[in-house]
């Protein structure tokens, strides 16, 4: 993983988002991981990578995007989104002992 401390590295005025600053590749400026784990919050992709994994987040990207109704959406790619894993990797970010299914309930 990339030193949090670093520089994050600008392509034409665009910040490096956390997804990009992570792989050590150049984000462009129509990156579709930048809205979910912008710059300024390396914990939130941190942990979604580490609960999900990079498979699943882009799954439930190209999910979201697909704009399938809700039991196609299920059958093909999960009951997750891109929402339920920034909410579950922020509620990890808030207290890392705490469980989100704890939250939850
Ligand atoms: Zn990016």
């Amino acid at each position: 993983m990339a030193d949090p401390a670093a520089p994050l590295a600008t392509h034409e005025g665009h910040e490096t988002c956390a997804v990009c600053a992570h792989q050590g590749r150049t984000c462009p400026p129509d990156c579709r991981l930048a809205p979910h784990f912008p710059a300024d919050k390396p914990k939130r992709f941190e942990y979604a990578y580490q609960i999900f994994g990079m498979r699943r987040i882009l799954r439930a990207l190209e999910a979201d995007a697909a704009g399938l109704d809700a039991e196609t959406r299920r059958r093909e790619y999960g009951n997750i989104g891109m929402a339920g894993i920034v909410y579950t990797a922020d509620a990890r970010v808030e207290d890392p002992g705490l469980s989100v299914f704890l939250i939850a309930n």
